[in-house]
């Protein structure tokens, strides 16, 4: 790397240091390849607040080297039980016991995301080939006659790279070079809590589960973090107020009538929530093409969902497994982002779409509402068909995926 006043040359630019720009970082460093990552903010972090890694995810971390790292502190949640969140009846469950470790060869785990971000940043700081920078807020990138890019920061300093990998998130400062869309926002907001287990009543965490309670134009998340000793929450709800215009919408007095109408014990978790923070949320529309040139998107900035499937953080792990791959594999930069963007995005587009779908299952009412409960109750808890395309590791289940709806 040669530094002069204002440009920096480096071979490989990550712009974002989120769970995709470090395990690309770390996946590129173990294969002996160096990293460069910048980041806006003043040091590399995640918010406080849980995250569900599916198998996929965990065996990408796996094969990161952060797995033991990743479990010191995690949860093994022995099922995902949907509730009904007004009558406080069950719905139907999906077994996560040994049947389905067995399955899918890995298990489903709950975990801090500050756990997680972690476990990343220690793998990419023991490596000599991962340099890692913050308080770089990056403005744009441009292709350069010679095949090469130029990420330009507000700071005035600019990077020129073989490759860059734009790994900033929902409002992505690179995908304008790619894609001209702006993020869909859902109408919903997001209330988070994290709060001592000793708060929740006893009865309630006796066996370690994600419970995930379903009522009209809402619903929320609740599950242990680390080894039991917090207890996660995720409330959610549709705003009757939404507008572009301002920010006064999905108010906290919105929260407390939403969930009003629900059981007590959805009514309780109203107390474990941070009501400092709330987090309107947005997707974009599915695109196919994620690259330009020496430029190209993983992560959020290339597929961001809505996220009731879980699957959000999953996919950029799987993507930085797809980009390693394909870097190191295919000498020309520009072939192997679009070997890279072939073999994720249509993948990720299937899920970027069942996401909204599942959002609206979630919070339906009325009829729909008891359909979604009667056609619940048959399931099988460990009958997984219908989620090994989304599960099942891509080390298993290569790029051929029964998308099965
Ligand atoms: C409420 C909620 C619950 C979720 N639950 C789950 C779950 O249980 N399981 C799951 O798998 N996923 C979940 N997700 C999705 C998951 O959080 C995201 O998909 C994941 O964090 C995306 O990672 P990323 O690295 O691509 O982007 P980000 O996490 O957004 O990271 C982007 C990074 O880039 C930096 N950056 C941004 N702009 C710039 C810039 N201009 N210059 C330099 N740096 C920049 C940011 O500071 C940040 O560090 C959830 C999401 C939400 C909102």
């Amino acid at each position: 790397m040669s530094t002069s006043a204002e440009i920096i040359d480096v071979p490989l630019l990550i712009v974002g240091g989120g769970i995709a720009g470090l395990a690309t970082a770390l996946g590129l460093a173990r294969k002996g390849r160096p990293a460069h990552v910048i980041e806006r903010a003043p040091e590399f972090g995640e918010v406080g607040a849980g995250i569900q890694l599916a198998p996929n995810a965990m065996a990408v971390l796996d094969s990161l080297g952060v797995m033991d790292a990743i479990m010191k502190d995690a949860v093994l949640p022995q099922k995902k039980r949907y509730m009904d969140a007004v009558t406080g009846e069950e719905i139907g469950t999906v077994d996560l016991g040994p049947e389905f470790v067995e399955h899918y060869g890995y298990p489903y785990v709950v975990t801090h995301r500050a756990d997680l971000h972690g476990a990343l940043l220690e793998g990419c700081r023991a490596s000599d080939l991962v340099t890692l920078e913050t308080n770089r807020e990056v403005l744009r990138a441009e292709n350069l006659p010679d095949g090469r890019a130029k990420v330009v920061c507000a700071d005035g300093t600019e990077y020129v790279a073989d490759a860059v990998v734009g790994a900033d998130g929902l409002r992505s400062a690179i995908r304008p070079l790619i894609v001209e869309d702006e993020p869909v926002p859902s109408e919903y907001v997001a209330y988070r809590g994290t709060v001592p287990i000793e708060m929740v009543p006893a009865d309630a965490v006796e066996t370690p589960m994600v419970l995930c309670w379903l009522g009209p134009h809402m619903h929320l998340i609740q599950y242990p973090l680390r080894g039991g000793k917090l207890y996660n929450n995720v409330a959610v709800f549709r705003s009757d107020f939404y507008s572009p215009d301002h920010e006064n919408w999905g108010t906290e007095e919105e929260l407390d009538a939403r969930f009003g109408l629900c059981c007590d014990k959805v009514r309780e978790a109203g107390q474990y929530l941070n009501r400092e923070i709330r987090w309107p949320m947005y997707d974009r529309e599915p695109v196919t093409t994620w690259t330009s040139g020496a430029v190209s998107l993983i992560g959020d900035a290339a597929h961001p969902m809505l996220q009731y499937l879980a699957q959000g953080g999953a996919q950029s792990l799987d993507d930085s497994l797809a980009m390693v791959d394909a870097l190191v594999t295919e000498p020309n930069v520009e072939a192997a982002f679009k070997t890279f963007e072939a073999r994720r995005a249509p993948h990720t587009g299937n899920i970027q779409r069942l996401a909204r779908v599942a959002g609206e299952l979630f919070h339906i009412d009325g009829v729909g509402r008891a359909l979604r409960n009667y056609s619940f109750k048959d399931h099988n808890p460990t009958d997984y068909e219908n989620l090994d395309w989304m599960f099942m590791p891509l080390s298993v289940a290569g790029d051929t995926r029964n998308y099965p709806y």
